[in-house]
């Protein structure tokens, strides 16, 4: 057992969680990992289970370890955790230890040419970090141990300040709220007065319906088959809330706007008529941002794109360092991402934490893992 004179007795094992087989969580001892150059060690607080994880526990992608599928190799999975500092690396002069911290997932390798053009959510190197391949590339809990589990290295610029007064369950969020932000800014960023159809009301849909109401978006538009999302998402802006299952919600946007269609589409549904009913509802010269995928190749009225002159996006994680903006928003009291947190289970639950977020148990949309706080 190390000791600094800060007071945080840093053990050299740790509790955590790593990926067998697929749908297989071992819970296990691994040593605690030393923070390098431009890294800090962080104890880990809390941790937000996200429908990607489901997505790699249970099928490998988008997770690359050593250049392959991430079973049977003693990974971490999670990544949407918060903590505090309890060590920092040689070099490291911008945080502190003792300071609360949220993550983003991705540390690009600094040295690709998307990477350099400041796009590091979309880095050309991902994944290459073993072996005489490594490129000095991060993503943790895709590419590099992850948070189900009592401690973390991460590279310094993933990390991002807690605003004063949010606690830890909520300060897991900030890296969803920054998704959301990455979609708004992509979409065009000045947002105040355009009209935006979210569809879908999953984490990242709720908070771009936040993060929209924040920036002045009017109106906004949500659609959702469940009742409970869309009541959440009246109570983070939704000045309308539609489920398709009751009404044409193409009809009722395009009725909404007087006939054109809406200025912007945020669709985070992953459902495999979502594009071809977002290029339907979108106004000519429109914008749409996918933020959630199909499990299926999809098709869309391609030629509308065209003659419409309609602009396609799609966003990989929380890139431009969005997440420092939602944090920012945040502080502020600006968005209210704990209106999504449902349940809460502690650290040798995170089997149970996952069924609830898979299943939706009981109304689960995000369920948190509270490592100190449970
Ligand atoms: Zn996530
Ligand atoms: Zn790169």
């Amino acid at each position: 057992m190390a000791e600094q004179t800060d007071g945080f007795r840093v053990p050299d094992s740790m509790r955590a969680w790593v990926l067998g087989d697929p749908h297989e969580l071992v819970f296990t001892e691994k040593p605690v990992p030393a923070p390098g150059h431009a890294e800090v060690l962080v104890r880990i607080d809390a941790i937000a289970v996200c429908a990607t994880d489901l997505e790699v526990i249970a099928h490998g992608p988008p997770a690359l370890i050593e250049g392959g599928l991430p079973f049977n190799k003693n990974f971490i999975p999670g990544h949407e955790y918060m903590g505090t500092i309890v060590r920092l690396g040689p070099d490291v002069d911008e945080f502190a230890i003792g300071e609360r911290v949220a993550v983003e997932i991705h540390a690009g390798c600094g040295r690709c040419k998307r990477c350099r053009a400041g796009m590091y959510t979309a880095c050309h190197n991902y994944g290459m970090n073993y072996g005489d391949r490594d490129k000095g590339h991060r993503a943790n809990g895709y590419t590099t141990d992850g948070g189900f589990a009592e401690y973390a290295v991460n590279n310094v610029n993933t990390l991002v300040r807690v605003p004063d007064g949010v606690d830890d369950a909520e300060a897991t969020l900030i890296v969803t709220a920054g998704t959301a932000v990455y979609g708004l800014d992509v979409l065009g960023g000045l947002i105040a007065g355009e009209s935006l159809v979210v569809t879908g009301g999953g984490p990242i849909g709720l908070m771009a319906i936040n993060v929209a109401k924040a920036l002045g978006a009017a109106p906004i538009v949500l659609s959702d088959i469940e009742d409970n999302r869309l009541e959440i998402g009246r109570r983070l802006g939704a000045d309308i809330a539609l489920n398709p299952r009751a009404v044409n919600v193409v009809e009722r946007v395009r009725e909404i706007s007087g006939g054109p269609g809406c200025d912007y589409v945020m669709e985070c549904s992953g459902a495999p008529s979502a594009l071809s009913d977002a290029m339907s509802m979108v106004s000519r010269g429109g914008r749409v941002c996918l933020a959630a995928f199909a499990s299926q190749p999809v098709t869309f009225d391609a030629a509308r794109l065209v003659m419409e002159n309609i602009y396609l996006f799609g966003i990989r994680g929380e890139g431009r360092s969005a997440v420092r903006r939602a944090a920012a928003l945040l502080g502020q009291g600006r968005i209210a991402p704990s209106l999504l947190h449902t349940h809460t289970f502690p650290l040798d639950e995170v089997p149970t934490a996952i069924r609830y977020a898979r299943e939706k148990i009981d109304g689960a949309i995000k369920v948190v893992v509270g490592i100190r706080e449970a």
